[in-house]
This record gives structure tokens, C-alpha cells and sequence, in this order.
């Protein structure tokens, strides 16, 4: 039988399955329920010959840079079909039945090791869908702890001083809300969903970004808008990104952010650190490790009320992994609680561990905390450093590529030296043509190479392109398979037409 598996240890170029692969996979897919099926054997061979060709490897090659992707290092592709295997269904704290939640719970804390945040002060912690399920919780918590202090101050009792008991309607009525709002320099399209979502609105994201650096607040519109709110009877919830998706930059003062939160009252302050909080793997004491600006970047996060990551980009674990960090696990509960008498956990003894339907979006769920117990385990904490330091050097080995190439032009143009330009880039490297026309067509001509991938955006109202560096596998050489020449030598065949 001939069949195609993708390989963990080889590039396939091109990155992209061509039409004819895509063609074949589209007219052989099953177009109805066969009335007899074709069995195992027939199912796998199909799957390997016509479905598995026909898809990308952009979680598989070092030099799909599209979006921010990622890929599954091997311990975490080995707890990830171990997590298939075994189908824990981790929702209610079972302890005498299965270790899965107080596995996932354990993970939950080495996670918060890893970023070194301390266990005692991130009491609420959860693993979600993705960074998009994080954000919804954040604006969720968010959206509940604002009013719920108003609510207590209008005479309601702790357990019924909750949108979540009394509906958003009714809590705005009760308590004198007239409204909410989300103000964000340059969000990431999930924090407009995740408005969406849990009732608050699209059009109450409001922008409130540095002209010359929007990824950045403006603090003069923030503390108006936030002074605005005050007198119109409107609560906020400020979302810093840790990093701007275009560029990868962060909000670099959370602590003013807090001081002026606390100056007008109840504002809660939620961190989209989807791949961000990886900045925090390095300390400020890593002198040796070259990165301790990189963690000076991320070190104010402690001025958060609520976190959100991804585990499937920049922890490399296979798609299916966010986890969401808040101060008080009871917020969550206030949000997510599912009470039904065949759910509820029976008394135990040892640690109190939160039964998991009572504090996430689902109640059925996967074991997602396998693959990430398995990663964190088998590669350690040095393990990710050498990962993430990785990506940063392979990064900048771009944008140094890009910086000296005369038709390009490394973004966000900034003053500075070229050193100075190459150390703020942490792993995502903006860039276009200098030449508007060419410009136009950059991404085209760079993906039809089929050696690297890049995705499209609009820098400053002009098309850019975006690298964002992910994938455990790439390698801080020049040469190799895995190495940044294959990105020197496309761009520089590339820029010679440009
Ligand atoms: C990817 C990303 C998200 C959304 O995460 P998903 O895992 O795709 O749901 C949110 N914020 C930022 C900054 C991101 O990069």
C-alpha cells in the first residue's frame, strides 16, 4: 500500500500541498454516509493516500511561519495520543476513580511555575480550547466582579450579586450600570469576540492606542475614557496585549495602568498573553541567558486580574490548549458553576481540587492536560528556555536579513541602531517591500517559492507581511534543513525581483 505520513523530522517542500494533491483529496472525499463501510483497513488507506497528503505542514515545518502556529514537540505528541488512548473525561474531581484531575490541577501549577507566577496569588486556573476560550473566561470574570461589587453595595447578598444569577439585564438595572466597555490598544480579533460572546458587544471595544506605537496605550485617552466612564455611570475592563499579533510587542506599563485603575475605581485589567507570557520562561537574573530584557518585557503581569495562553502555539503541544489564570477560583465558580445532583463530587479527602465543569465552558472535556504534563515534564524548565530563546534568535536572524536588504523594510520603522532594531523583535518579524507595487504582491512571491510561508497584514493602512516564529524544531544555525539560510536565500531570491 502506498502511503504518505507526514514526518516530525524531515521539511517537506513545499510547505503547501500542490492543487492536484488538493484536487485528488476533494474528489475522492466520501460525499455520503457509505451504507456499508469500507472497515479499518480501507479507512486508513484512504486517510493516508488522499486525506493526509492534501493537508499542510504547518504545524510540521520549521518554516511555515503563517499566523502563530506552532507544533507538538515529541513528548507532547506522545502524551497527546496517550490522552486519546486512555479518554479520561476530565469533569468531575473523581480522585478514587482516576488521576486526571488532579493531574491536570498539578500541571496547572508547573505551568504557573514555568512563567513564574506564584501558585498562592493565581488561585484560579483552568485549561481551555484555546487562547479565544481564555479571553471569553477573562471578559466573563471581568464582567462578574465588576458588578458584583455594585450589586453588594445596592444591598444584594454574595451568592445572587452575580450577572451570572441574575442575567446582564437585570444586574445593570439593579445596580445602576449603565453600560461597559473594553478599551485595548491594537486587540487581537478574539478580545472583539469574546465581547461578543458574553453580551458586552463588538462596538463597546474601544481603542484607545499610542499613535506612534499602537500596540501601546495612549494613557492620556486612557484616563479620559476611564474618567468618562466614572461620570456616565459605565465600568471598564482594560485588555493589554502581550504581544501585539503584528508585531509581537507588548504593553510595557501595567503598573501605571493600575495606579490609574485604582485612581477611578473599579476597572478590571485581563492580559491577552496568548503567546506573550512565554517571555516570562526567562528571569531577570538570567544574565547568561542573554534574554533578561526579553523577561523585563513581561514583568509586570503581576498587575493583571486575569491571564490568558495558549498551549498549542508557543508550548508547542498539538492543537486543543489555552489555560486562563485569575486571582480567585471563585469567580470562575460564580461563572461556570453546573450544579446537577449526578454531577456533584463526592466528599474526599486530600487537596481541594475544583471539579473541572465547575470552572470551564464545558463539562464533557479531553484530557488536554496530558500532552502538556508530558512536554513540561520531559523538557523541564531549561528545556523551554533553550526553546523559546530558540525562536527569538531564529527571529531576529530574520529580521536581520530583512533589515539590510535595500528592498525591504523592517516594521514597526523605529529610531535606533541596528542592534537596537533587531532587539525588540521577540518572535514575530513585521516587514514589507519598500516598493509600494511590488509590495502588493510580496506574500504571493514569497509562499509561491513553496520553502517558507508567511502571512498577510496591514501595517500603518499599507500590506506587510508576518513571520512568526513557533515551531520547536527551528534551529539558530544558518545552515540546515531547519536553519534561517532557507529563509535568507528565499528572500534574497525574492528581493531581487522586487
Ligand atoms: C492566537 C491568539 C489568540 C487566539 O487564540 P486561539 O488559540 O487561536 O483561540 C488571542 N490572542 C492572541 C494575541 C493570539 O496570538
Amino acid at each position: 500500500m502506498e502511503t504518505y505520513l507526514p514526518s516530525t523530522h524531515s521539511c517537506r517542500e513545499p510547505i503547501l500541498p500542490n492543487a492536484q494533491e488538493l484536487d485528488t483529496a476533494a474528489d475522492r472525499l466520501l460525499e455520503e454516509l457509505p451504507r456499508e463501510g469500507v472497515g479499518l483497513t480501507g479507512v486508513t488507506h484512504h486517510l493516508t493516500k488522499h486525506v493526509l497528503p492534501a493537508c499542510n505542514d504547518s504545524s510540521l515545518s520549521p518554516h511555515y511561519y503563517g499566523f502563530v502556529t506552532g507544533g507538538a514537540t515529541p513528548a507532547a505528541l506522545m502524551g497527546d495520543m496517550l490522552a486519546t488512548i486512555v479518554d479520561q473525561n476530565v469533569q468531575v474531581h473523581l480522585p478514587e476513580e482516576t488521576i486526571c484531575t488532579t493531574l491536570e490541577s498539578r500541571t496547572l501549577e508547573m505551568l504557573l511555575d514555568l512563567f513564574h507566577l506564584p501558585r498562592e496569588t493565581w488561585k484560579g486556573r483552568s485549561f481551555t480550547t484555546g487562547c479565544t476560550a481564555s479571553n471569553i473566561l477573562g471578559l466573563a470574570c471581568a464582567r462578574e466582579a465588576l458588578l458584583r461589587d455594585k450589586l453588594v453595595f445596592a444591598g444584594y447578598g454574595f451568592a445572587d450579586a452575580s450577572i451570572a444569577e441574575l442575567g446582564f439585564l437585570e444586574a445593570c438595572l439593579q445596580s445602576g450600570v449603565k453600560g461597559m466597555q473594553v478599551l485595548a490598544a491594537m486587540p487581537h480579533s478574539s478580545v472583539t469576540k469574546a465581547a461578543a460572546v458574553v453580551g458586552i458587544g463588538r462596538q463597546q471595544v474601544k481603542s484607545v492606542s499610542l499613535a506612534e506605537a499602537p500596540w501601546e496605550f495612549d494613557m492620556y485617552q486612557l484616563e479620559a475614557a476611564l474618567d468618562d466612564g466614572v461620570r456616565r455611570g459605565i465600568v471598564s475592563i482594560i485588555v493589554a496585549g502581550y504581544g501585539e499579533v503584528n508585531t509581537g510587542r507588548f504593553v510595557s506599563n501595567l503598573r501605571d495602568i493600575r495606579s490609574l485603575v485604582n485612581r477611578y475605581g473599579s476597572a478590571w485589567i485581563h492580559v491577552d498573553a496568548a503567546f506573550g507570557i512565554f517571555a516570562r520562561v526567562f528571569s531577570k537574573l538570567d544574565g547568561a541567558h542573554s534574554m533578561a530584557d526579553v523577561a523585563g518585557w513581561a514583568e509586570q503581569i503581576g498587575y493583571a486580574d486575569s491571564i490568558a495562553g495558549d498551549g498549542h502555539k508557543l508550548l508547542n503541544v498539538p492543537y486543543d490548549c489555552g489555560f486562563f489564570f485569575t486571582r480567585t477560583a471563585n469567580i470562575l465558580e460564580q461563572n461556570l458553576v453546573n450544579v446537577a445532583p449526578y454531577l456533584a463530587a463526592p466528599p474526599i479527602s486530600g487537596p481541594p481540587i475544583p471539579s473541572p465543569l465547575n470552572i470551564h465552558l464545558e463539562n464533557s472535556r479531553r484530557f488536554r492536560a496530558l500532552p502538556v504534563y508530558a512536554t513540561l515534564g520531559a523538557y523541564g524548565a531549561a528545556g523551554y528556555k533553550d526553546l523559546v530563546k530558540r525562536l527569538i534568535l531564529h527571529a531576529r536572524e530574520i529580521a536581520r536579513v530583512v533589515y539590510r536588504h535595500p528592498a525591504y523594510e523592517l516594521l514597526p520603522v523605529e529610531d535606533g541602531t541596528e542592534e537596537e532594531c533587531i532587539s525588540r523583535v521577540f518572535m514575530v518579524v513585521l516587514f514589507r517591500a519598500r516598493d509600494p507595487w511590488q509590495n502588493q504582491l510580496l506574500r504571493e512571491r514569497i509562499n509561491a517559492t513553496g520553502r517558507m510561508y508567511v502571512s498577510a497584514t496591514v501595517w500603518d493602512g499599507k500590506p506587510a507581511v508576518r513571520c512568526a516564529v513557533g515551531n520547536w524544531r527551528v534551529s539558530t544555525d544558518k545552515k540546515g534543513t531547519d536553519g534561517w539560510g532557507v529563509v535568507e536565500e528565499v528572500l534574497q531570491q525574492v528581493g531581487g525581483m522586487l
